[in-house]
């Protein structure tokens, strides 16, 4: 059954700011405050990451096959465009709201620092579950959203991409929409495109690749060997399933996974790829044969030496940090640990990959797809896994050092970089008019 219209909410604009309201957004601004007293005199500029700079709210009304026409909320935010055009995804969800994107859009702007591309940070998101609609009302509706998010994207503006529950199909039509609209094709205007219509090679492994090699560059570091490591995984799509598949092929074994259906557990090692090929045929994990059915709540309390949250955000919390029997904890998705957990995890000696480095890896490959459009230049797939490996080696390398140097974590660590580079930028540019 389609779903029936979500009805607006109000979104009291100063309530966003609140701090207090502890939502993405407000842990967001609490990562801010964190780091606002390593930052020298930019500190001046502080109050330019605690607000977006531009954020868009849409109505997309689509007929669905049944004749009639439901409505769905909308967003695009721009957090920052300091450094350059924004830069983030599209997110399909029925929890999707404002504050939600809003902290998305933040955690690119810091990502893309951090990694040092020249993007600002945006997001985008749709409050609609997507499983409930028919292809062709998805179409219409990403149609619809990109016609009215037109307004402010385009590939010197503001690039988005996939995120959870959009792909490279949706990434055509986003496309294609925006070239109808301006009347040329514009291949820059989105990455994570189909290669055969200017997307790159690599980038659907992109994410997973770099979560995969700074678990590596941190795993050599606290002399933790991959080989024979236990891995766990909460959500296994593009970013948990490639970060599995590379961490298998490395020798480690995935002994733990979970995602919307359902939790399984082999502590042996799953076949990774006959999981994934389940998966792909199956929508989830639920029903995999090479594995035990594990109870969804224990899936925290595995011992493993690496989790890898890759779901959604807010999955380790006060109540679960306690029980996570990890050495190290990968964040594969945006935003998994609460702010809480992660001083938990911290009191506990649980090295945290902040996800704004961990899953730096999708938009760096993004970047490079936006490049080769640009040129209309193609590189090959072992061209750009090799210059991604690079750039998340240096950006590791950078945050380690600095996590060192201040004896900071290596969340605080990243955002002293990345902001610092964001406020520099705010400043030399000045404010017009
Ligand atoms: P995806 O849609 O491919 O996979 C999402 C996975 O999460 C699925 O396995 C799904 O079953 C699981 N999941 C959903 N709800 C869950 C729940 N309540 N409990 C357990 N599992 C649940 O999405 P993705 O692209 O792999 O994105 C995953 C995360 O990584 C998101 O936070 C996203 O923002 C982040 N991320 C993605 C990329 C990218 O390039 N795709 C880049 C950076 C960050």
């Amino acid at each position: 059954m389609p779903q029936a219209a979500t009805p607006l909410i109000n979104h009291a604009l100063p309530s966003y700011l609140d701090p207090h309201h502890l939502g993405p957004w407000g842990i967001y601004l609490q990562q801010v405050d964190r780091v606002t007293p390593y930052l020298g005199h930019l500190s001046r500029w502080v109050e330019t990451l605690k607000r977006p700079k531009r954020a868009l709210i849409v109505d997309v009304p689509i007929h669905l096959d049944d004749g009639t026409v439901a409505h769905f909320e909308g967003y695009r935010v721009q957090h920052n465009t300091s450094r350059g055009p924004g830069k983030g995804g599209v997110r399909f969800h029925q929890d999707v709201t404002l504050s939600e994107v809003m902290a998305l859009s933040a955690w690119m702007s810091i990502k893309n620092a951090a990694v040092n591309v020249p993007y600002g940070g945006a997001k985008g998101g749709i409050r609609v579950n997507p499983k409930t609609l028919s292809l062709g009302e998805l179409e219409r509706l990403t149609r619809r959203y990109t016609s009215e998010i037109g307004l402010i994207i385009g590939p010197t503006k503001d690039i988005p991409a996939p995120d959870v529950n959009t792909n490279a199909q949706v990434m055509a039509w986003m496309m294609d929409t925006y070239s109808m609209n301006v009347g040329e094709t514009a291949t820059g205007v989105v990455t994570g495109k189909p290669v055969d219509l200017g997307g790159s090679l690599g980038r659907r492994e992109a994410t997973g690749r770099g979560v995969f090699t700074v678990g590596v560059e941190a795993a050599q570091r606290i002399g933790m060997p991959i080989e024979g490591a236990r891995i766990a995984v909460q959500g296994f799509g593009n970013v948990g399933g490639i970060a599995g598949k590379l961490f298998a092929e490395a020798g480690a074994r995935v002994v733990a996974v979970q995602d919307h259906g359902g939790s399984l557990v082999n502590d042996r090692g799953m076949d990774v790829p006959a999981l994934l090929d389940h998966v792909a045929r199956t929508g989830s994990v639920a029903g995999f044969a090479g594995a035990e059915v594990l109870d969804a709540g224990e899936f925290w309390s595995i011992p493993c030496d690496i989790l890898i949250p890759a779901a959604l955000e807010g999955q380790i919390t006060a109540a679960n940090a306690p029980k996570i029997q990890a050495r190290m904890v990968i964040e594969g998705a945006n935003g998994p640990t609460t702010p809480e957990a992660d001083d938990i995890l911290q009191e506990r000696n649980i090295l945290v990959l902040p996800d704004v480095i961990a899953n730096a890896g999708g938009v760096t490959v993004s970047y490079f797809e936006w490049v080769q459009d640009f040129s209309s230049f193609f590189w090959t797939e072992d061209e750009i896994n090799q210059r991604l490996v690079r750039v998340m080696k240096e950006a590791f390398t950078a945050v380690w050092q600095v996590a060192q140097d201040k004896g900071v974590s290596l969340r605080t660590a990243t955002f002293i970089v990345a902001c610092t580079r964001i406020l520099h930028a705010r400043e030399m540019r000045g404010l017009y008019p």
